[in-house]
């Protein structure tokens, strides 16, 4: 039985202090009791300070470099990551990809070294609009997984999470309807039974992101294939993501 994860992607939002804010707030929310596990990927100036106030919450980093160490400006390691004591790590968001020129082939090589130091990835991957109206999203989802997932083994893909947003839905109020992100999720999940085996299809946790928000994160978590959401804008607000709980404790 796989645990559903809901994560928020706070993206470049959140000072520390409001970042902790929202942690003593959720925490005083959250029972331990839940279904589902809850967390947050929060900027890494944030980090230490959701680390220090997380109880139930996961918290987990927006990005890595896949590097020890080095000459790299800027950049953060997983080693650091580690120390500070996070858990989960969101790789290849379309926003890296996109703006800083994140491949399949960097994702392949964060992943395998965060689960060296026991840091799960949250593999992202989706289509752009054109892609989607070209009718080229399975292509997209195979080649993406194909690419991300190159060296791992089958018992780090089984425990790793993948989030399958597309680039259309993302912070556009225009998600993905019930039946286009279930199938893709499907899809994400057929593929890896085939470059894998069943048992790590099974249990590999697939989410879906793109616009979730209250209102409509109890149609995607009835689907037999999503097992949570990665959500953005609806992770901000205290209230909004109280009210993402609510709705699926
Ligand atoms: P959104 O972002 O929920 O604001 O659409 C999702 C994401 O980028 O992970």
């Amino acid at each position: 039985m796989r645990k559903p994860i809901i994560v928020g992607n706070w993206k470049m939002n959140k000072t520390p202090r409001e970042a902790e804010e929202f942690m003593v707030a959720m925490e005083a929310y959250l029972t331990g009791e839940e279904k589902a596990d809850y967390g947050v990927g929060a900027p890494f100036v944030d980090l230490d300070a959701c680390v220090r106030n997380a109880k139930h919450l996961i918290v987990a980093a927006e990005n890595c470099n896949e590097k020890d160490s080095g000459a790299f400006t800027g950049e953060v390691s997983v080693p650091m990551l580690k120390e500070v004591g996070i858990t989960y790590c969101i790789i290849g968001h379309s926003e890296r990809r996109t703006y800083y020129n994140e491949t399949d082939e960097h994702c392949a090589a964060k992943a395998k070294r965060l689960f060296a130091d026991g840091i799960v990835p949250i593999l992202c991957i989706g289509e752009t609009e054109a892609q989607y109206d070209a009718g080229e999203t399975a292509d997209v989802i195979k080649s993406q997984l194909k690419g991300s997932l190159a060296g791992l083994d089958a018992d780090e893909v089984a425990r790793m999470v993948i989030a399958y947003e597309p680039i259309w839905a993302i912070g556009t109020g225009k998600s993905a309807d019930q039946t286009i992100a279930e199938n893709c999720c499907k899809l994400v999940r057929d593929t890896v039974k085939e470059l894998y085996d069943e048992a790590t299809a099974e249990s590999v946790r697939i989410q879906y992101g793109g616009s979730v928000k209250p209102e409509n994160i109890k149609s995607y978590m009835a689907c037999p294939d999503i097992d949570g959401a990665l959500i953005g804008g609806a992770s901000l607000k205290v209230d909004s993501f109280k009210a993402i709980i609510d709705a699926t404790k």
